[in-house]
């Protein structure tokens, strides 16, 4: 399924979109980065079968964190199921996109309307080599879940360097999820 531009939604739609407030159980801590200790900031949700996936990556000193590593401690995927509430967004830190995207489910075979943003399912479409990360839990090569372009404009837009493109993996067995981005 490709994920078509879909106009603005709310900060806390259930629905697909990027930006906005993380929806996230009750034990949830807000990530912070490993490498700047800050509070990082909340890309997408994604409601899929195995799940809600929310994806996190340090803003707080672009290009001084490595947020594109899947395991550098920079960015942060969640894989969450049960119930979910908006998260109490921290003080500090560049926590929030400008804009929240809702994204449009569209199967990729047939003739598409607006601008694709990204895309469910299939294989990942690298743009340097195949960087499919293990899980950390059970060390098994991890599924292609989705891809996200940077987005539609600026005020919507994610960082991923410039033209870049990030890409989400999951352990559904080990609830686990991981992000990276290339460019
Ligand atoms: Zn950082
Ligand atoms: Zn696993």
């Amino acid at each position: 399924m490709l994920l078509i531009y879909d106009g603005e939604t709310t900060a806390d739609a259930p629905t697909p979109r990027t930006g906005g407030v993380p929806l996230v159980p009750g034990e949830f801590v807000w990530p912070r980065c490993r490498e700047c200790d800050g509070a990082m900031q909340f890309l997408a949700h994604l409601p899929l079968d195995i799940g809600v996936v929310a994806v996190f990556f340090c803003q707080n000193d672009p290009g001084m964190c490595d947020d594109w590593d899947a395991t550098a401690g920079a960015n942060r995927a969640c894989l969450f199921s049960g119930e979910l509430t908006p998260a109490i967004v921290p003080a500090d830190g560049e926590t929030l996109l400008d804009a929240v995207t809702a994204l449009r489910l569209h199967p990729a075979d047939e003739p598409t309307e607006g601008p694709v943003l990204g895309r469910l399912g299939g294989e990942p479409d690298w743009l340097q080599g195949d960087e499919t990360p293990d899980c950390p839990s059970c060390t098994t090569r991890m599924t292609f879940t989705a891809e996200l372009k940077e987005g539609y404009d600026y005020a919507s837009s994610a960082n991923f360097g410039g033209g870049g493109r990030g890409y989400l993996f999951n352990c559904q067995p080990c609830s686990e999820a991981a992000f990276l981005w290339q460019r």
